[in-house]
């Protein structure tokens, strides 16, 4: 859009997906995060005329995923200040609402929220739950990515990582990283992920970030 384009369109709601440049096992994308983050702004971005997207930070907090090739991170402390930054340079939209993609941004996120509130700026930040989905590429992020676009799965490559539950792996993971619980890097079971199962996932997510944002804006 051009800058009149933008004050023509006189939206409210600015939607900015946070993700991560990470190690999705031998079987996803690198950018998985930031791809599952777009996706759903990009939903509710079609669905309100009040809404506009913007581009995507693209990197984002993955500490964890040190030493797995094709990983890059600005760290939590950066994270917040550049969401924090990000937003009070805003003069056009009455909200903001963050949408992450990725478990390791949810801390700098939500401090970065608290801080802007503080300050005034009304600001949501809503990261995707699945109940009883698995944390890192396994089936829940493999379904999503089948659904949203195929042709970056590599299927044939897909194997089961660490399948304990992240409450048993995170002391582990707090002083050696994913690495010392997951030699290729997932936490989950790729296993049974399908495009079907994506799109009913990517549904119920979208329902809920419109839910989050409508009580926002709507009340
Ligand atoms: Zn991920």
């Amino acid at each position: 859009m051009t800058s009149p384009e933008v004050l023509g369109a006189r939206a409210r709601v600015l939607l900015i997906p946070v993700g991560s440049l990470e190690q999705h096992g031998p079987h996803l994308p690198l950018d998985t995060d930031t791809r599952i983050a777009v996706a759903l702004a990009t939903a509710i971005a079609d669905q309100r005329a009040d809404a506009l997207l913007a581009p995507a930070i693209a990197i984002g907090s993955s500490g964890e995923h040190e030493g797995f090739a094709g990983t890059l991170s600005i760290g939590g402390d950066v994270l917040n200040l550049v969401l924090v930054e990000l937003v009070r340079s805003n003069r056009d939209f009455a909200h903001v609402v963050f949408v992450n993609g990725h478990g390791g941004n949810l801390d700098p996120v939500r401090r970065a929220r608290e801080q802007l509130v503080a300050e005034g700026h009304s600001v949501i930040a809503f990261s995707p739950s699945v109940p009883g989905g698995d944390a890192h590429a396994g089936r829940t992020e493999t379904s999503l990515l089948l659904h949203l676009d195929p042709s970056v799965v590599r299927l044939d490559l897909a194997e089961a990582g660490a399948t304990e539950p992240l409450a048993e792996l995170l002391p582990t993971m707090r002083t050696g990283g994913v690495r010392a619980v997951s030699p290729n890097g997932v936490l989950g079971d790729p296993t049974g992920a399908s495009a079907e199962e994506g799109a009913e996932l990517f549904e119920t997510l979208v329902d809920s970030l419109g839910a989050c944002v409508a009580a926002m804006v709507d009340q």
